[in-house]
């Protein structure tokens, strides 16, 4: 007898198939999604509590973000910079205005914006700063996570992303997060050009710092005349209830670099701002990329982020993050198997209390999906929740009721 495969069982055996086993998926597939829904091939209704790492904070297809992708995918899409055209100047002004900064430098992906601040920040220190020739230093945080490039990992702690890739690039200066001592000592070595720091260590497991460590980190990087480079490419748009997570303590980065939700997660659309004292020193022929600042990402971007502004996503992140924590909180408080949440706004953990090499993380995942709820456990036994923004406080109390029923009747 044959077996009959569902096509689920097809379409990840495709993957596995012709596709480099470079990612290791919760088991679902997915083929449609609108809002804070996501249906499966099977026909299977979920909550996304993952957003595709914080991409989708306007929610899955939003009509005003895929109106004007496909109006302009028909119109003109790509001339690259070698010419202009008629819609990069517009969009520029916007998001400048809109984080207030002088300049952008539009690219692609996260890695490609983190990239491009690295370089930014060397070429500032050597021309306005007069750091000598290669000796330009950036310091780093233990635990970070920046994007894959081979000069990103070779800053980076997490053992399976190094392992077999070097040679890699070299300086950086690797400082524990959340350590104002550790920085104050990193910053009186010669050379330090900038300091690279993510607002709250997503990958690492939602990992939000003391309060005032942003803020203080900043203020030292200023007063040593470096450069404080923030990474907001998983923070930023709304997602920990300000439109970004050093606005909590109202920190001005000198780089900002941003991604995921800058296109509502319809285009892979990634920036970087900065002031004219730093973004000038890049002259022509120093730095690009073909799609970088193409006409559909443009529009995308301006759209995704009028949404932001028009459905207050960043007040409704605070306002329902705090109700979800204090949801998960009582959790905590009854059952062993929850040992912490934390979080700012909709960017939330939970921490499993089992040992890191545990698959409880993963066989929870694989319970809620079950019950109609999709997240990913992110480094260590922790599952990250980071449902779209548009989400009601009414659904928001629905994937409580599915969480805590799903932790209730979980048994290890
Ligand atoms: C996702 C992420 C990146 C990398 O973005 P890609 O688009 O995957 O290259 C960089 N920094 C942070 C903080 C991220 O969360």
């Amino acid at each position: 007898m044959v077996e009959q495969k569902t096509a689920t069982e097809e379409i990840i055996a495709l993957e596995e198939k012709y596709g480099a086993h470079n990612y290791h998926p919760l088991p679902v597939v997915l083929s449609k999604g609108e809002g804070v829904y996501v249906w499966d091939v099977e026909g299977k209704k979920y909550f996304d509590f993952l957003s595709a790492y914080s991409a989708v904070n306007q929610g899955h297809c939003h009509p005003k973000i895929i109106g004007a992708m496909v109006e302009q995918a028909k119109t003109l899409t790509l001339t690259s910079r070698a010419f202009y055209n008629d819609v990069l100047g517009e969009y520029e002004k916007y998001v400048c205005e809109f984080f207030g900064f002088d300049k952008v430098l539009p690219m692609n992906t996260g890695a490609e914006a983190v990239e491009t601040a690295i370089k930014l920040c060397r070429k500032w220190a050597y021309e306005k700063k007069g750091i000598a020739e290669d000796q330009a230093k950036i310091i780093v945080c233990d635990g970070n996570f920046h994007g894959r490039t081979t000069t990103i990992v070779s800053f980076s702690n997490d053992q399976v992303a190094r392992k077999n890739f070097g040679p890699f690039t070299s300086g950086f200066i690797n400082i524990p997060y959340n350590d104002i001592d550790a920085l104050e000592e990193a910053l009186k070595q010669d050379n330090i050009a900038g300091m690279l720091v993510e607002p709250i260590q997503g990958e690492a497991g939602v990992y939000v710092p003391d309060e005032g460590y942003l803020k203080a980190a900043d203020k030292l990087c200023k007063a040593n005349g470096v450069l404080f480079i923030a990474d907001e490419v998983q923070t930023g748009v709304a997602r920990t209830g300000r439109l970004l997570a050093v606005d909590h303590e109202n920190v001005k980065p000198d780089i900002l670099i941003l991604g995921k939700a800058l296109s509502g997660g319809a285009y892979p659309v990634s920036a970087v701002l900065a002031n004219d004292e730093v973004m000038m020193v890049i002259k022509p022929g120093q730095h690009g990329s073909t799609f970088g600042g193409n006409p559909i990402a443009a529009k995308v971007a301006i759209a995704a982020l009028e949404v932001v502004k028009e459905e207050k996503l960043a007040e409704k992140s605070e306002y329902l993050g705090q109700l979800f924590r204090s949801e998960m909180q009582k959790l905590v408080d009854s059952n062993d198997l929850i040992s912490k949440v934390r979080g700012k706004g909709l960017l939330n953990a939970v921490v499993i209390n089992d040992t890191e090499d545990s698959s409880t993380a993963w066989d929870i995942c694989l319970k809620l999906r079950d019950n109609g709820l999709l997240a990913k456990p992110t480094h260590g036994n922790i599952i990250r929740f980071a449902p779209p923004l548009v989400m009601t406080e009414k659904e928001l109390m629905e994937c409580v009721v599915i969480i805590k029923k799903t932790i209730e009747e979980f048994k290890k």
